[in-house]
């Protein structure tokens, strides 16, 4: 590694070369955003000389060991790879922060020379809105991955950067475990700002429930805590659901479980391969288990319409992941009902909470965690049931799309169908979360690897979500982690005027210039 001051004096002079090659005028326009002030417009007419007078002041005031990066290097490319290629944010640096006065004092002065900033944790934020970011600062919260159990055994400090399966394992060591998203090599804070689905959610809720507490470096640069008891109650609402649009989070305190109180250390896996004509048999049995959300709270399972041609040569078919929180002879009876409708392929594995998300295809030695691949679009939206003629709708214009186009062959439509009965013990004005009331996520995702195919992609995608919409009552819910990001700030945060009056009462009050508005903007 290189010391923050050679690696920027090195890099310092790359950034002149690069700048005028890479930054069009336009985009120099748009990388001044509203917040500059006139006399630095007029005294730094452009991004790269912006970007230079500021790394020049930021570079020697950074803490040891902090890093700034500029493109060209080999560091840089993979600082700023992404889990998809769809709408990329564009950065002329990247600071790598060691400290939270080193974020503060990224922001202050990117503010003060009007670059735009990002956070970026496990780089799995895809919504097309991110592409708005054009040529800024990527603010890179690696180093913030500390993961520290409080005395009690009730709490745990982790910091703004740090990936799921690192907190997964360092809790089990100690008997313990937390609500995090189900994939390993997302972020704890990035889902959580948004809601966050996970395993645990049945008994405890989703990931923003478990948050006490949060070191915010707010848009203006100031660091603050935000908790439910602090003069920033008003914030720890829309930090929980709401959280992208107000500034970075450094490190939360939050909740976490005993293993042994929680539902023990046993898990069971099963993945149950369908043919097509097993659909309605399928989401019928989903029905009749999930029962609106009533259903064991221990059940969970994911339904991946995909092809796979040694299963089925001419047809998509049905992936059931059934996991259980006990073992297989608890969850026997699951698996019997499944059987019973006589998969082509099963496979039964009795293991603990630790490798569910591997099994399930959420490891780090899984898709979900390779970076840069290929293009990704998602379209959710939510169901209280399945209704199973929309299922069947789905299924054949899935099945019709990806045979039209075998560009979309990779894709698959996922149907996550986790307890919600901690999600919904919570009162749903408490936080900005705002749907607890759908029982099943449902997302078609169209992969693809030609980039000539995205507009394609994109009416497909809003063609199966507008079928899933016509099975259901009510307006669209769109879990904003998954969004594509044509949803509306009614879609991300939910319908109710009174939940966007607040939203935007909050921008007012915090981020009164909008400089956090890349990921799902709330607006002011
Ligand atoms: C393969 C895959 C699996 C997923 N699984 C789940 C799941 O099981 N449950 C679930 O709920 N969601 C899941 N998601 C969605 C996930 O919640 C979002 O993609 C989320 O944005 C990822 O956060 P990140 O830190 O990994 O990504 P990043 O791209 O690093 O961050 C996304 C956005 O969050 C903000 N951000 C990141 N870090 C900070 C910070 N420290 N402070 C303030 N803002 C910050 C920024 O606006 C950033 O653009 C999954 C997504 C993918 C692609």
């Amino acid at each position: 590694m290189v010391s923050s001051k050679s690696f920027l004096a090195f890099s310092l002079k790359c950034l002149a070369s690069f700048v005028a090659t890479h930054l069009s005028n336009s985009s120099v326009a748009a990388a001044g955003a509203a917040a500059l002030p006139a006399h630095h417009a007029q005294r730094s007419a452009d991004a790269a000389t912006r970007l230079h007078e500021m790394t020049s002041d930021l570079g020697p005031r950074l803490s040891r060991g902090a890093l700034i990066y500029t493109p060209g290097s080999e560091q840089f490319d993979i600082l700023t790879e992404r889990w998809q290629l769809f709408a990329p944010p564009t950065f002329i640096a990247v600071v790598v922060a060691k400290s939270e006065r080193d974020v503060e004092l990224t922001v202050q002065l990117a503010n003060r020379f009007g670059l735009p900033w990002l956070a970026v944790s496990g780089h799995h934020g895809a919504i097309n809105s991110l592409g708005t970011f054009k040529q800024g600062i990527q603010i890179s919260m690696e180093s913030f991955n500390e993961v520290k159990l409080s005395p009690d055994g009730r709490t745990a400090r982790i910091g703004g950067g740090t990936l799921s399966k690192k907190i997964t394992d360092t809790l089990w060591a100690e008997g313990k475990q937390n609500v995090t998203g189900a994939c390993e090599c997302t972020s704890l804070v990035g889902p959580m700002l948004g809601g966050g689905h996970g395993w645990l959610q049945g008994r405890n809720g989703l990931s923003a429930d478990q948050l006490i507490s949060a070191r915010v470096v707010l848009p203006n640069g100031r660091l603050v805590t935000v908790s439910k008891d602090s003069a920033y109650s008003d914030l720890f609402w829309g930090l929980q659901g709401a959280g992208h649009n107000f500034g970075i989070v450094t490190q939360v305190e939050y909740k976490v479980y005993d293993v042994s109180e929680n539902g023990g250390a046993d898990w069971t896996y099963a993945n149950l391969i369908f043919k097509q004509d097993k659909l309605e048999a399928v989401f019928s049995l989903i029905n009749t288990i999930t029962n609106n959300g009533t259903g064991d709270i221990s059940y969970i399972d994911f339904v991946w319409f995909q092809h796979i041609p040694e299963i089925d040569a001419t047809s998509p078919i049905l992936s059931v992941y059934m996991v259980y929180q006990g073992t297989p002879l608890h969850a026997q009876k699951y698996i019997d009902m499944y059987t019973a409708l006589r998969p082509a392929n099963s496979t039964i594995i009795a293991t603990d909470y630790t490798h569910i998300s591997s099994l399930t295809g959420n490891g780090n030695d899984g898709l979900a965690c390779a970076h840069g691949a290929y293009y990704a679009l998602r379209f959710p939206t939510g169901f209280e049931t399945y209704n199973l003629s929309t299922v069947r709708n789905l299924f054949d214009k899935f099945a019709d799309i990806t045979s039209a186009q075998p560009g979309f062959n990779n894709s698959f439509f996922l149907f996550e169908d986790y307890s919600t009965r901690g999600v919904q013990a919570v009162d749903a004005a408490s936080t900005a979360v705002p749907d607890r009331f759908n029982h099943h996520l449902v997302s078609p995702v169209i992969i693809y690897f030609d980039p000539l195919l995205g507009e394609e992609a994109v009416r497909a995608g809003k063609e199966l979500r507008g079928l899933a919409m016509e099975g259901k009552t009510g307006l669209l819910n769109a879990y904003v982690n998954y969004a594509h990001g044509d949803e509306g700030v009614g879609g991300w945060y939910g319908h109710e005027g009174w939940r966007i009056e607040r939203l935007r009462g909050l921008k007012r009050r915090y981020d009164p210039e909008n400089r956090v508005g890349y990921y799902a903007p709330i607006g002011v």
